[in-house]
Formats: C-alpha cells, structure tokens, sequence
C-alpha cells in the first residue's frame, strides 16, 4: 500500500516531498480523513522520506534502502506507531512513546511518532501529549491519523497542521473494494453510497446487503413492467431485510440510485451507472419515459425521507412510493 499513496494523494505526497526537501516539516500533522485515504500510508511514507538513505532529487524516499524497509516494517527504532489498546490510548501508552524517545544516541537524533484514532486518546494521555509536542525540540515529527477529527480535543488540534486527505477517487474505491473480493456488480453500488471504506467492504460482503440489491432491481422490474405485484414486493420481499433503521435508510438511498440511474442513462446510453448489471434493461425503460418524468421519479424517492421524519411507517411509505412511482412512469 505504501507504493500506492503518491498515487491515491498525489498532491499530498508531492507537497510533502518539497517539505522534506527544504527540511520544513513542522512539528504536528493532523492527518483528518476517511478510512481508506491513506493516513497511514502517507505518514509511513513521510517517515521514509525523512529517514531514507537514497532519497530521490525530489524529496521522495526510494522505498528501497534498508531504513524505508525498516519504517514499511515497522522495526525502526525512531519511528513509533501508537494505535488504540481497546477502546482508548492510554497515558500509558504516551508515556511508552516518551521513554522510547528519550533513549538518546539511538540512529541518530530525528524522530517521528504516528498514533492512529487520535480520537480515541483520553484527556490525561492528550495532556501528556502535549507537552511532549511543545518541548522546544526540533527533531520530532508528530503524525496524528484520524477519521473523526470532530472528536478531538480542540487543544490538540489547535497545536497541529491540519492535513484533509483527499477522499478516494471512484476508481481507486471500486478497486479496493474488488481487492477486497468485492463482486464488481455490488462494488459498483457500493461506491455511490455515503460511507467510508471500511462500512463499505462490511456492506458489500454482508448477504442480507447482496439480497437487498438483488431485491430492489425486481421491484424496480416490476415498476417498469407496470406490474402490480412491486407494490407486494414491498411486504414480502424488502421489509423482511430492513429491520433497522440504517438498513432502512440503505434501501432508499439504493431506490435514489436506480431511479437516477434511468436518468443518466435517458441522456447518455455509455453513462456510468450504479446498476451495471441491470444496465441493458434500465437503458431500454429509460427510452420509453420523458426525461421530466424520470426526474419526478428521483424527487418522489428524495421524498421519502420528509415523510419518513414526520413519523410516517416506513413500510406505507415505501408502499406509497410504489404506487406513485407506477403512475410517474407510465403516465395515468
Ligand atoms: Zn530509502
């Protein structure tokens, strides 16, 4: 994955490379991003640049030398990494951090530290923290890797560069999400939801989830098809596979997702779609219907969920949809 991360954050990589090369790194990085951008990899990387021995004209390390195998394997002595014992970081741990780095004359003087889920730091380990971050020492490099920066101390955060990862990019998620051994059929949804990458491989190799996918293209089938039984559908075969809240919330955001699908294919029989394997049959339907109607089709859907806040049951809202949604596309 290391090898990766100029390619998943080229901008960042390339930013940091200059810093390295005019030896400006500051002292603290908040490195605030989504699972799945590459915190961890590009702090490793950075290390590497730091402390590599055959560093490249522009800052890059070569990822080669024995100090950016070491760092890639987590055994050099001057790079330590700090995750979560349990659900917190202890003070513990940072006092572990403080001793390691108080051992002089190891390698020389630079040192880094990465801690992962910032976050989950509690407030006497973060009071530790600081004052090791102000110490008027020039030779530390502190990356602080997180996916919920909202929940960090503000007194942290104010202390450090704050570094927004750029999010994934739709190929680079549809191939990790393959690498995962991601079907690309479910993949291809996957990636059209708001979640990061780790709910999002939890989702694609979940059953329930593949049934539910396989469930709303019959649906959406008999809607076209104007028949009847989509609205049966609803009952029998949808809300047995909802029974919470986030799952419900799920199959909407999935009902959007075919609906605008019918849109993008009305313009563009080439358009990247979320239902790939559908997209043949959806292409067709979508020739049939005035695009004002498909468009109607998304706002009924989006529609759902101002009922669904106002106490509606989710099932007579789906039934509604339904019924509405016959009537949208076939034109009564
Ligand atoms: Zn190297």
């Amino acid at each position: 994955m290391e090898q990766e991360i100029t390619a998943i954050q080229p901008q960042l990589t390339q930013h940091f490379a200059k810093l390295i090369n005019e030896k400006r790194l500051a002292h603290a990085y908040l490195l605030s991003g989504a699972s799945g951008t590459g915190k961890l990899s590009l702090a490793v990387w950075i290390a590497q640049g730091i402390f590599c021995n055959q560093r490249n004209a522009d800052g890059t390390p070569c990822l080669k030398c024995s100090e950016c195998r070491r760092i890639a394997a987590n055994e050099h002595p001057d790079v330590v990494r700090i995750i979560p014992e349990g659900r917190s970081i202890k003070v513990d741990q940072v006092r572990y951090l403080k001793s390691e780095f108080s051992k002089s004359g190891l390698e020389g003087n630079r040192k880094v530290f990465i801690i992962q889920d910032v976050e989950k730091m509690t407030t006497s380990a973060a009071n530790s923290l600081l004052k090791f971050i102000e110490e008027p020492n020039g030779s530390i490099t502190a990356f602080l890797l997180s996916s919920h920066a909202n929940q960090i101390l503000p007194t942290i955060v104010s202390r450090c560069q704050v570094v927004e990862m750029a999010s994934l990019n739709r190929e680079t998620q549809l191939k990790r999400l393959m690498d995962a051994g991601i079907d690309k059929a479910v993949a291809s949804v996957l990636v059209n939801l708001n979640a990061d990458l780790d709910e999002l491989v939890a989702l694609g190799t979940d059953e329930q989830f593949q049934k539910l996918l396989a469930e709303v293209v019959n649906w959406m089938k008999a809607i076209l098809a104007d028949d009847w039984r989509a609205f049966v559908y609803i009952q029998t075969r949808l809300m047995p596979l909802v029974d919470e809240r986030p799952a419900q919330e799920r199959l909407l955001e999935l009902m959007v997702m075919i609906c605008r699908d019918l849109i993008l294919l009305r313009y563009h029989q080439d358009a990247e779609v979320a239902f790939i394997t559908e997209k043949k049959m959806l292409a067709q339907a979508a020739a049939q219907i005035p695009a004002s109607q498909l468009t109607k089709g998304v706002e009924l859907v989006m529609n759902c969920w101002n009922q669904l806040a106002v106490n509606v049951s989710y099932q007579n809202v789906l039934e509604g949809l339904t019924l509405r949604l016959c009537r949208c596309y076939h034109k009564r």
